[in-house]
């Protein structure tokens, strides 16, 4: 587990270029875990974790839950391909100046694979599920095509942009499964495509196929990975699901892309059908909070927030309330292909019931506004059940 470190300079102060080169001569004596691939010295380091630091010229506050929040991500996408990390810091996140203009749809990240590890940089957002989505198949999985890495990416960031569709009429599988370099453009089939490679197979299937497929592979090659690891087509992929059903009789089911969020803490089940989070109470100095987000499409509702999950048990049907200044985003911690939102649900709280659906988890964000940290007085949200049905 890791601290929060602070830079040169608290936060309120301005970290002028005197300074941090005052800090950089300061510590350079400093021994760093991570390999001198990682162009250690270019930023300060101003939080670290057990496999991540991080690192910024920002005039901005770390919160201090989120190294851990990092941590606890990369722990679990290795967990779900079959890997543990490696037991060092082999992640450095250096998070840059904010972009002039905003020049892309999803912020510029990006991640190269360099020798100890991975090197994020990032000008938008500080917690960039996707980017770390990349330093996870870095370290667990050779490289390969564009489409499983990028897909994969994709699948893991709670935060995604991508919102529901089916597999566009007419679109070639052969070209997207053998595109090199991957395009933007083709970002939603690429999750598409993961998505259902998880869905009928699940992520170790996933991990079987990927080391099957040498990066640049054609698809030819592909086709015959796919056909040798799973004993069909890839075609599949995009063909709807067949179902016999007793009382149905045989349908069919369109194929959707898939939402799904690592949970990063331990579930917590209501008690006596309620269940009630708090939110952050401040920012460095709260251990489990985690932001600032600085994503420029962010939802009004608040930078900073508290992870929890809530485990639904057997209800189905709740109640949902929240104190001023809290919001929360829902997110489902199972594979769910039925239909999919935007990623991030924001909730207003005069409805009757939500469903929720019984035995299920969800990640549960309780948030707050920077500018309104440190509280006494933490927003709270509040959820009962109200009929098991
Ligand atoms: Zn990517």
């Amino acid at each position: 587990m890791g601290g929060m470190r602070r830079g040169p300079t608290g936060p309120g102060h301005r970290r002028g270029r005197a300074a941090v080169l005052a800090w950089l001569l300061a510590s350079s004596g400093a021994a760093y875990a991570i390999g001198c691939g990682l162009e250690s010295d270019r930023l300060p380091v101003v939080a670290r974790g057990r496999y991540v630091e991080i690192a910024t010229l920002r005039d901005e506050p770390i919160c201090g839950g989120t190294a851990r929040y990092f941590d606890r991500f990369i722990e679990s996408g290795m967990a779900l391909l079959g890997e543990v990390p490696p037991d060092r810091r082999f992640v450095r996140f250096e998070w840059l100046m904010p972009p002039a203009e905003q020049l892309s749809v999803t912020g510029v990240g990006r991640t190269r694979h360099v020798p100890g590890g991975s090197l994020i940089t990032s000008d938008d957002s500080l917690v960039h599920e996707h980017e770390l989505a990349h330093a996870i198949h870095g370290a667990a999985l050779p490289s390969t095509n564009g489409f499983l890495q990028e897909g994969f990416a994709i699948l893991l960031d709670s935060k995604r942009i991508y919102g529901d569709m089916v597999w566009p009429e007419g679109e070639s599988i052969d070209r997207v499964i053998s595109e090199v370099p991957f395009s933007y453009d083709d970002y939603p089939l690429a999750w598409f495509l993961v998505s259902q490679i998880v869905r009928d197979h699940g992520f170790d299937g996933l991990a079987r196929f990927w080391r099957a497929v040498e990066p640049g592979a054609s698809a030819a090659e592909v086709r015959e990975a796919y056909q040798a690891t799973f004993g069909r087509s890839i075609d599949a992929l995009v063909e709807p699901i067949e179902f016999e059903d007793p009382v149905l009789g045989h349908y069919e089911e369109v194929r959707h892309p898939c939402n799904f969020s690592l949970c990063l803490a331990e579930p917590e089940a209501l008690v006596d059908g309620a269940w009630e989070a708090s939110g952050p109470t401040d920012c460095e100095d709260d251990p489990d909070a985690v932001g600032p987000d600085r994503r420029w499409y962010l939802p009004e509702f608040g930078d900073v927030w508290r992870q929890q999950v809530l485990s639904t048990g057997d209800a189905a049907y709740f109640d949902i309330s929240a104190s001023a200044n809290v919001a929360m985003e829902l997110t489902s911690c199972s594979l769910d292909c039925g239909y999919v939102g935007n990623g991030s649900s924001e909730f207003g709280f005069d409805a009757e019931a939500f469903w929720l659906g019984a035995d299920r988890s969800f990640r549960v964000e309780v948030r707050a506004s920077l500018e309104d940290l440190p509280t006494q007085d933490p927003g709270t949200l509040h959820v009962e059940a109200v009929s098991p049905y």
